[in-house]
């Protein structure tokens, strides 16, 4: 996951290297590299601007410690705002004092939101709760039958109605289906697009304004860089969402669009997804990612 850019940041660092002290000039060249190095990862210009300057006015004048070289100090202060810019801490999904918590994934066709509902599902399970999937995406050909298959395979209710196209009525039976189950989550996975459009959008508020989900994820994929991020913007500006889930980062992402969603959209990714299995997610945590780019 972003080995490129990891590996860049190898080489930035070896270089700051050497030297005595952080000082304007002699780190000059080292931000110049780091903000080449997020760029080529695809990260938003704004952001990699804001990441450049933050990091110069931190690193100089900066006292050396006794015991750390400049490179190790240049290090924690690029670990540091790259933990910033990936939101901080992990923010993890609501929990509603009166269940079943209702979840709605959003996203465009493709992201990997009907996986992810059965990912999360599982998720949900190993801690104890008793999750209960919705499939209300009425217009991909499959995915009906593609939520009753993972439902089966994960051993968790998966409810859909085979002969209605009316999203409203399959939400409104599978609700009191699942609080005749006592489910403690409800996961609504909604129709995608290919594109964001009125009528998608418009889908999406009825559901918003009928069930009052606690958490609105938009599962999108980290492949697609900063289309990623504006699908993040906009589907935020219209639905006001709680989260983003970040698919498919077991490809060959370069990580732009994991460094800059949170910036650009200012809601938080709380899940990332990084392989076809259902086990293959987990819950974000911005250190973490941190880390495994630093090496
Ligand atoms: P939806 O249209 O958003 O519901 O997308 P699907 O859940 O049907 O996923 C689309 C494709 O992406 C499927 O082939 C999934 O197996 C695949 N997929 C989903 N998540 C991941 C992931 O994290 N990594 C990889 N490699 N593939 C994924």
């Amino acid at each position: 996951m972003f080995n490129s850019l990891g590996d860049r940041f190898q080489d930035i660092f070896k270089k700051v290297s050497g030297q005595g002290r952080l000082t304007e000039s002699n780190i000059k060249d080292a931000l110049r590299e780091v903000r080449l190095a997020l760029l080529e990862a695809d990260v938003n210009y704004g952001v990699a601007k804001n990441f450049v300057a933050k990091i110069r006015d931190k690193a100089v004048g900066e006292e050396v410690i006794k015991g750390v070289n400049p490179a190790q100090q240049f290090v924690k202060i690029v670990n540091d705002e790259l933990v910033e810019v990936l939101g901080g801490t992990n923010v993890t999904i609501a929990k509603s004092a009166k269940p079943p918590t209702v979840v709605m994934l959003t996203g465009l066709q493709g992201a990997g939101k009907t996986t992810f509902s059965a990912k999360l599902g599982k998720y949900l399970k190993k801690k104890g709760e008793k999750p209960f999937l919705i499939g209300a995406d009425v217009y991909r050909p499959a995915a009906k039958k593609q939520i009753k298959v993972l439902g089966e395979q994960t051993g968790i209710s998966a409810f859909t109605i085979d002969e209605s196209t009316n999203v409203l009525e399959i939400c409104k039976a599978g609700m009191e289906k699942a609080k005749e189950e006592n489910a403690t989550y409800v996961i609504f996975d909604t129709a995608g697009r290919l594109h964001i459009d009125e009528q998608l959008m418009n889908e999406l508020k009825e559901i918003k304004e009928n069930f009052h989900p606690d958490e609105i994820l938009l599962v999108v994929d980290g492949m697609t860089g900063q289309d990623a991020v504006n699908v993040a913007k906009t589907f935020n500006e219209d639905l006001d969402i709680s989260g983003v889930v970040l698919t498919k980062l077991d490809g060959d992402t370069r990580g732009g669009a994991a460094l800059s969603i949170k910036e650009v959209s200012g809601k938080p990714i709380k899940f990332i997804s990084d392989g076809e299995k259902l086990d293959d997610v987990s819950a974000f945590h911005p250190d973490r990612l941190a880390s495994r780019i630093l090496g």
